[in-house]
C-alpha cells in the first residue's frame, strides 16, 4: 500500500490482496506482475511469493489510518475480483471501504462477470456505496467490449472505464451509464503503440455522451518524453463538482470533500 501514488488518476494505492492470473491480451506486460516476481523468494518481502495470489488481511483496515480524503486504487498489484479471492474477503475489504467514507475508492477489474453477480447478489450492498467506483478494463474490441456491456448491467453508484493499454481502435462505444474514461497506451519495455486517431475517437464520444474524458498518457518506451498532451492540453475530467477540478497546468487537484 502507499499513500501516494504516481498513477495520474488516483491518489494512492491499496492492496489486501496480492498477486494475480494474466486473462486476456492487456495483461501482456503487467507491470504488477514484473515488480512482483523481481522479489520472488527474498524472505519477508511482501512478494516473497512473486505474482502469486495471497489476501493480505493485515492490510484491510490501512485506509481507516489515513485521515485526509484521497482517492484509492484498490488492489493496483491485483484483481479484487478474480476466482480465488473468496466473497467473504470481498466484503471485508467493503466493510471497511464503507467505513472509511470520507476516501473514494476505484475498484477496477477483469473479472466483469464476477463482479456485476456479485454486486447484483450477495454484495449489492456494496453497489450502493456513493463512494466505491466500479470499473472495468479494456483494451480492444474482443475482451474489451463485453466487459463495458457488462458494467452497464452492473448495479453501482459510478462506474467507470480505463481503456488502457489501448491496442486497436475499439470503434462506437455505448457508453450509458458509464461516468468516466480514462485512456492510456502501453509503457515500457516493448511496448504496444497506440494511435492518435483511436484516442480521439474515444474522445469524441465521451463529449458526445457528456462522459468526463481522463487521457493518461501516450506511453511508450519512455513515457515521460511522450508525455500526456492530447492536440495541445492534458485532459483530466473527473466525475462529479466536487471532483472536477482541473488547474491550468492540467493537472488534477485531486479528491474535495463535499
Ligand atoms: S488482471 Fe490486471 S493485475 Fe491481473 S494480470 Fe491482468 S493486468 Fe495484471
Amino acid at each position: 500500500m502507499s499513500d501516494r501514488s504516481a498513477i495520474e488518476w488516483t491518489d494512492a494505492t491499496w492492496n489486501p490482496v496480492r498477486g494475480c492470473v494474466k486473462i486476456s491480451p492487456g495483461c501482456k506486460h503487467c507491470y504488477a506482475e514484473t515488480f512482483a516476481e523481481r522479489f520472488r523468494g527474498v524472505p519477508n518481502h511482501p512478494y516473497q511469493h512473486g505474482f502469486d495470489l495471497q489476501l493480505v488481511p493485515h492490510k484491510l483496515r490501512d485506509p481507516l489510518r489515513w485521515r485526509s480524503s484521497r482517492k484509492i486504487f484498490v488492489n493496483s498489484m491485483s484483481d479484487l475480483f478474480q476466482e480465488g479471492v473468496p466473497v467473504e474477503y470481498i466484503a471485508a475489504a467493503g466493510e471497511v471501504m464503507a467505513e472509511a467514507n470520507w476516501h473514494v475508492f476505484q475498484v477496477l477489474t477483469k473479472r466483469h462477470e464476477r463482479m456485476r453477480d456479485l454486486l447484483g447478489g450477495a454484495l449489492s450492498w456494496m453497489a450502493e456505496l456513493p463512494n466505491i467506483w466500479f470499473g472495468v478494463s479494456v483494451e480492444n474490441r474482443e475482451y474489451g467490449l463485453p466487459r463495458l456491456a457488462a458494467l452497464r448491467e452492473t448495479p453501482a453508484a459510478m462506474r467507470f472505464l480505463s481503456i488502457e493499454p489501448l491496442l486497436e481502435n475499439l470503434g462506437a462505444l455505448n457508453l450509458t451509464g458509464v461516468d468516466w474514461v480514462i485512456v492510456g497506451g502501453e509503457s515500457g519495455p516493448g511496448a504496444r503503440p497506440m494511435r492518435p486517431e483511436w484516442v480521439r475517437a474515444i474522445r469524441e464520444q465521451c463529449a458526445e455522451a457528456s462522459v468526463p474524458f481522463f487521457f493518461k498518457q501516450w506511453g511508450g518506451v519512455q513515457k515521460s518524453v511522450a508525455g500526456r498532451h492530447l492536440d495541445g492540453r492534458v485532459w483530466d475530467q473527473i466525475p462529479g463538482s466536487a471532483f472536477a477540478s482541473e488547474r491550468a497546468d492540467g493537472r488534477s487537484t485531486g479528491i474535495r470533500r463535499s
